[in-house]
């Protein structure tokens, strides 16, 4: 469990680290997969079965580790290794394509628990939400407003077709920052992947790593997280004492 001194403290170094005087958090930046949807196991599965259709062995594990990153880099990332070259634009739309049908055809999408009520909670205490997602998956981001009705606003997401460079990049969530309207100081990270951490981190934001999945925390830590949290519900249940701000 994560007491509320654990959460000072982080604010406290966070502060600290950005010569802040006072910590108030005006919005969230959210990912999706593995924080608002238990997703990843079938996206794993989807990666393997379509990159062992073209000859290319994988490990299922292994994406957890590049979870974050846009598609087109995920297939790039394993042409270069075992093809020693980079994948065509082609290439990359037929097995994106391929990889999404399959997750679509894993069943049915699965909302992670305590996510909806996180999102209460940020709507309850005033902060703006932005959701920003290394996803293409159309049919995931067509099922969040039914998923977690008026969660996002119209127009507050960044998807991996708003950014030229994904996570780790901390484009994605600069974008998101513009989305909000306020600056890094202002603004809370929410994440469950060592690259989002990263990404999360380097944009300059307060940021939550969340372990929804095999990734231990210790590689959340290393990737810059501010602090960490054991489940999705666990951080529900106390993201009031991260929202009420602080004077450092
Ligand atoms: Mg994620």
């Amino acid at each position: 469990m994560t007491e509320s001194s654990e959460i000072q403290q982080a604010v406290a170094s966070y502060c600290r680290r950005n010569s802040l005087k006072n910590w108030h958090p005006l919005a969230a930046l959210i990912d999706m997969d593995g924080v608002l949807y238990d997703s990843m196991p079938r996206h794993a599965q989807a990666w393997h079965r379509m990159m062992s259709e073209i000859g290319i062995q994988t490990d299922p594990d292994e994406f957890y580790l590049y979870e974050g990153m846009t598609g087109a880099a995920t297939i790039d990332l394993l042409f270069e290794r075992h093809l020693h070259r980079s994948a065509t634009a082609e290439e990359v739309k037929q097995l994106y394509e391929k990889k999404s049908d399959y997750f679509r055809n894993f069943g049915a999408r699965m909302p992670m628990p305590g996510a909806a009520l996180m999102l209460r909670k940020l709507e309850d205490a005033g902060l703006k939400r932005v959701l920003v997602t290394g996803s293409a998956q159309g049919s995931l981001l067509t099922a969040l407003e039914e998923d977690y009705p008026g969660a996002f606003l119209p127009g507050m997401r960044v998807t991996a077709l708003d950014v030229t460079k994904g996570k780790p990049n901390p484009e994605p969530y600069l974008r998101g920052l513009e989305k909000a309207g306020v600056s890094p100081a202002e603004a809370v990270v929410i994440e469950n992947a060592p690259l989002g951490v990263q990404a999360g981190h380097a944009s300059g934001c307060f940021t939550v790593g969340i372990t929804t999945g095999p990734i231990p925390a210790e590689k959340l830590r290393e990737a810059g997280a501010d602090i960490i949290f054991p489940s999705m519900q666990a951080f529900a249940d106390n993201i009031e004492t991260l929202l009420q701000g602080y004077d450092c």
